[in-house]
């Protein structure tokens, strides 16, 4: 076993039972990528057991901070049944309403860098770290096993791979031959069908994350009597067909991704939906809501669901403004008394920052707004207490006063 030694004053993370370490508190040691090493503190105590990774500035994930564990092919069923027991119970409970679900959360789940979605009867997974690429077949038999699934696809064509030293990966890990190979899935979410692709969407192939703000923003829809939407960043159309069902006369979908925009319309008609209210703009979202509000458009609602801004909380700066560049543009352009569902999915930038770039949109648009709920992340998205970082998703609901 190879160990790996922290400077002196460093252990204090590990301590805290938070999994990452990084390059620069690293004293001595080293390993092959993904190789399990006891780390140590500078007087040699032991600290955790951990991955290694060769290339990524997080030098060391950490598997277990129990001395007495093994880090085996036991370790990862230990693991990944607890994950899966969580989502049985949340979903037992009535708190998931979807057969699409997030089965392991990596970091929260205690399996730094595993990420699998349950698509109805499909597994999707993304292996985005050295630790869990060495682990890869285990894992996979192990899922197939713990929940009958015998079909799993591999999404392992991330960036962040790269970062890994990794190379980028995709395809049916089991179950290639079954029902033809169809990549395409059909999932059910708060009673509505929405249509995906595991080998051809964004990231596991859907966004669960959001399962709960699209039903949210269905019933809001609804009870402010929102007539016409505007949904940007619309992806396959999830808040697209929640607004229909919640009433809505008139739906815009904004995506800058043409496959997106048809699968969107294809969710539409799955769900029985009036495809003549709806239209689709193939658009960068920045120069539609300029362009719209050149027109002199109003909308009773908006949603705007950027990708990522900032990777990092070194990009925040940047992100910022950009986030308050669509949020002002979008409460400028919403109707008196409209509803504005805004979201970050970046961990680089954290709830009160959020609010504080809308507060900015808020005084150069100037509108304000009364903030009528905050939003986060499904719960099968769980974020532990030692593990802050991993929020990520953050969302605020208001109304334009
Ligand atoms: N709201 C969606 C998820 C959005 S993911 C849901 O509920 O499923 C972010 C989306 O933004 C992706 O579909 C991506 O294609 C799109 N996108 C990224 N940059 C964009 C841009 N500049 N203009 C328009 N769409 C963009």
């Amino acid at each position: 076993m190879k160990t790996i030694r922290l400077r002196d004053g460093k252990d204090r993370s590990l301590l805290r039972r938070h999994p990452w370490v990084f390059e620069g508190s690293i004293a001595r040691g080293s390993a092959d990528s993904g190789e399990t090493v006891r780390v140590e503190a500078h007087d040699g105590r032991f600290l955790a057991w951990a991955a290694y990774s060769l290339q990524s500035n997080i030098r060391v994930r950490a598997w277990s901070f129990d001395e007495a564990e093994r880090i085996d092919a036991s370790f990862f069923e230990r693991r990944l049944k607890r994950a899966i027991a969580l989502r049985e119970r949340l979903a037992a409970g009535g708190l998931l309403a979807s057969d699409g679900v997030r089965l392991v959360h990596g970091e929260a789940d205690g399996l730094p860098g595993l990420v699998v979605d349950r698509y109805g009867e499909v597994l999707s997974a993304q292996f985005l770290s050295a630790g869990v690429e060495r682990w890869r077949e285990v894992i996979a038999q192990q899922l197939c096993a713990i929940t009958a699934c015998t079909r799993l696809y591999e999404r392992s064509d991330a960036n962040v791979r790269d970062l890994e030293g990794l190379p980028q990966r995709s395809g049916w890990l089991r179950g290639a031959d079954e029902q033809g190979g169809s990549t395409e899935v059909v999932i059910t979410e708060h009673g509505r069908r929405l249509g995906l692709d595991v080998a051809l969407g964004h990231k596991t192939g859907y966004y669960l994350d959001q399962r709960d703000n699209r039903q949210r923003f269905a019933e809001l829809v609804r009870q402010l009597g929102c007539q016409t939407v505007l949904n940007c960043y619309s992806y396959t159309g999830g808040f697209s067909v929640a607004a229909l069902a919640g009433g809505a006369a008139t739906v815009t979908s904004v995506d800058s991704s043409g496959p997106a925009l048809e699968q969107a319309r294809r969710n539409i008609g799955l769900n029985g939906q009036n495809l003549a209210a709806c239209s689709f703009a193939d658009a960068d979202v920045n120069q539609y809501l300029r362009a719209a509000l050149q027109e002199g458009r109003r909308f009773d609602a908006i949603v705007l669901d950027p990708p990522k801004f900032a990777p990092s909380a070194a990009h925040a700066d940047r992100a910022s403004r950009a986030y308050k560049d669509i949020n002002r543009l979008a409460l400028k352009l919403l109707s008196p008394g409209g509803l504005l569902l805004t979201f970050s999915c970046s961990g680089g930038i954290n709830a009160d920052l959020f609010h504080k770039i809308v507060a900015g949109a808020g005084l150069d648009a100037e509108v304000d707004g009364y903030l009528l709920q905050r939003l986060e992340a499904a719960p099968d998205h769980p974020t532990t207490i030692c593990f802050p970082e991993g929020e990520y998703l953050k969302g605020l609901a208001i109304i334009r006063q």
